[in-house]
């Protein structure tokens, strides 16, 4: 019997690796490289930082993110946003994230991040974005450089806790032809309902703009609901609680309620961010992640990183550990991709040729790779 490379499992590390993947959820000031944090401390005299060394570092980071509270992870943050206050900081922490992605097999990612948390020596929003920007735009020429391509789009953030929304949506709207590709809200949940930016949002929507929310993480269906029918969000950033709407009975039958039904019914697209989501606590382990469920009941799931060095993770890495999980092949590997690049908030007429020119024939290629691999392990086998 030929077994289906397709649905092999696990999938190969090498070709996890090789295999073009879509990330929709990525903080820029979640992916910095520990090496860079030191350097740009030295360089602006910066001296909290709990480590002198980058491994030292790099471990203090991952620690401090499995506490299971959403709030304590967000602490970490006031240490890589504290060296990201300057121009030449900004534009090499986006550039040296463009080419990590890149090197990750990251065809084409949206990054986020709050301009308003960058302008403690004196940037403006302004400022501040186009710093990004020019650093995706160095990041990508110096990933083909290396045999890479990678298209960065990026996301405004607005802090859900703070009070600039509309003014950070009308920077997302101003920047729409030069980089930026959309909005989000992002922070502590609780007590801190998508409503809280109502005009945000409604002036996005006026715009014909496209926004994401964080919703349904570390708080429930409310917030996802708020976000969706009071909001309007294109995409849910996790969305993970939306299976407090889903019933499993010990039969195995599943029913859906109202909310979640009508996220299945019109393909919102769920933000999905496996070791991150563990972390927080908004999942009990990966093998107990709802995009187990999700995935099986046809949601329109995607697979991301959030925050690449506080979950020491990468695109890679989350692949391999759903695969490991879930028993997943490289056929679902495709669907998430083809999901997440369906779900991007570049054009339609942008986004087809990636799905039918990259995605599409390469994982056939690396099917046959693998197809390859099997049978020629027989052979070695019989002989
Ligand atoms: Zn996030």
């Amino acid at each position: 019997m030929v077994m289906d490379a397709g649905t092999f499992s696990p999938i190969p590390e090498d070709l996890i690796l090789r295999a073009p993947k879509v990330l929709l959820h990525d903080h820029l000031d979640g992916g910095l490289r520990p090496q860079t944090i030191l350097e740009l401390a030295a360089e602006q005299g910066y001296t909290e930082l709990p480590a002198t060394d980058p491994e030292a570092l790099s471990r203090w980071f991952t620690e401090s993110a499995y506490s299971g509270s959403l709030e304590r992870y967000l602490k970490t943050f006031a240490h890589t946003v504290a060296v990201m206050q300057t121009e030449e900081a900004l534009r090499r922490v986006a550039l040296e994230c463009a080419i990590d992605l890149a090197a990750d097999g990251v065809v084409y990612a949206e990054v986020r991040f709050a301009p308003e948390l960058h302008v403690e020596k004196g940037l403006d929003e302004a400022q501040v974005v186009e710093a990004v920007l020019a650093g995706f735009a160095d990041g990508q020429r110096a990933a083909v450089a290396q045999g890479n391509h990678i298209r960065v789009g990026v996301l405004l953030t607005a802090m859900r806790t703070a009070s600039h929304g509309r003014k950070i949506a009308e920077l997302t709207v101003a920047y729409r032809d030069k980089g930026v590709v959309g909005f989000d809200i992002a922070g502590a949940e609780a007590g801190y309902p998508p409503t809280r930016h109502l005009d945000a949002f409604e002036y996005l929507s006026r715009e014909n703009a496209h926004f994401t929310i964080h919703a349904g993480e570390a708080f429930g269906l409310p917030s996802i609901w708020e976000a969706i029918q009071w909001c309007g969000a294109d995409r849910l950033g996790h969305g993970v609680r939306i299976v407090d709407d889903i019933t499993v009975e010990p039969d195995g039958s599943v029913s859906l309620g109202r909310l979640a039904a009508y996220v299945r019914d019109r393909r919102i697209p769920l933000e999905m961010c496996p070791t991150s989501n563990v972390q927080t606590g908004a999942a009990a382990s990966i093998q107990t992640h709802p995009i187990g469920l999700l995935r099986r009941l046809g949601f329109r799931v995607t697979v991301n990183t959030d925050n690449r060095l506080m979950s020491g993770t990468s695109m890679s890495n989350e692949m391999s550990l759903l695969s490991e999980a879930f028993g997943y092949g490289l056929n679902d590997m495709q669907w998430f991709t083809v999901n997440a690049m369906k779900s991007a908030f570049i054009p339609f007429d942008e986004r087809l040729p990636i799905i039918n020119e990259q995605i599409k024939p390469q994982y056939t290629a690396l099917k046959a790779v693998l197809a390859e691999r099997m049978t020629g392990g027989v052979g070695n086998g019989a002989a």
